[in-house]
């Protein structure tokens, strides 16, 4: 079995979401401590609301508030909890039908141990110290073995209503590229670029997967490819990105390295932006402690004829 590579991943980025007025008028009423949620046609109230009746498709606008107390309907221990979840300390994730309510809210229970939670036990929300209009702004919940807390007949209309929220997304885990990537990493340490040839069709992969998606079958042939290329098509990056030490307008292009039969990408540097086009013929220019060309640029060879890359488009 030959060494698989694996290594630590984490993609991470904030995502911009747009409220329309329902989940707007929810998320502003966790800022003012008010729970609100939709009533459908047929007279069922949804905690946390929607805006179109999971049941008939109808549009439902009709908010209706509902109690911050209610009744565990289901829920799951959590021994280990990860960075950013509601508590530091392990709690319990409940879906709770709160008074009012005909469906259930997750969240977390804060509670000392999972022998002391139970579905149909009586909990309460235990409001954030700081609220913003997220889901967020209830801390948590705790169990509560008072009287049914009653709403207060708020309409859902607020003034200066939270109309967007800034969701950090983050994704963490371990990835293994396989055997086929782990031998064109390897390679590319050594600034080699290898590919597999399918046994079938002969096409060259690169980067090789382990198998030809066209034939269904193993690749193994290892075939070195380029260094150099040409371009199959590209296009003009005008939006910085963070994090990205790159100045904009750019070009990022397919580049169909020689013996491939199939584009890689990269960024082509060297060559004002406006006259990078389809044939160029390209280098890969390496940088110190980098793994993978940091960018590609003209050879000055003639540019190849549309002919010998139209199938790599
Ligand atoms: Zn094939």
């Amino acid at each position: 079995m030959p060494d698989v590579l694996s290594a630590p991943l984490v993609v991470e980025f904030p995502f911009t979401r747009s409220l329309g007025p329902v989940q707007s008028a929810f998320l502003t009423g966790l800022r003012e401590r008010v729970l609100l949620g939709v009533r459908t046609n047929d007279g069922r109230t949804l905690v946390p609301p929607v805006e179109y009746d999971p049941v008939t498709a109808e549009e439902i606008r009709d908010l209706v508030e509902v109690a911050p107390t209610g009744t565990v309907t289901t829920w799951a221990w959590n021994h280990a909890p990860r960075r950013g979840q509601p508590l530091d300390t392990p709690f319990a994730w409940v879906l709770v039908r709160l008074d009012g309510a005909d469906t259930a809210l997750l969240h977390a229970l804060d509670a000392p141990g999972p022998d002391a939670v139970h579905t149909g036990m009586r909990v309460r929300v235990r409001w954030a110290a700081e609220r913003s209009g997220a889901i967020t702004d209830i801390a948590c919940f705790e169990p509560y073995d008072g009287e049914a807390a009653r709403p207060t007949g708020h309409s859902g209309a607020f003034a200066d209503a939270v109309s967007g929220v800034v969701v950090p997304a983050r994704l963490d885990y371990t990835y293994s590229p396989g055997r086929a990537q782990s031998d064109y990493i390897r390679a590319l340490a050594e600034r080699r670029t290898v590919g597999e040839r399918c046994p079938s069709c002969r096409k060259v992969y690169v980067p090789p997967r382990g198998a030809c998606p066209t034939c269904g079958v193993a690749t193994a042939e290892h075939v070195e490819v380029g260094p150099r290329g040409t371009v199959t098509t590209f296009c003009i990056v005008n939006i910085k990105a963070k994090n990205l030490d790159i100045e904009v307008p750019y070009v990022y292009a397919h580049i169909a390295l020689d013996g491939a039969d199939l584009a890689l990408h990269a960024r082509i540097g060297g060559i004002p932006y406006d006259q990078v086009r389809m044939g160029l013929r390209v280098e890969p220019v390496w940088t110190e402690g980098t793994r993978h060309p940091d960018h590609y640029r003209p050879t000055g060879e003639p540019d190849a004829a549309y002919d010998t890359y139209k199938e790599l488009l």
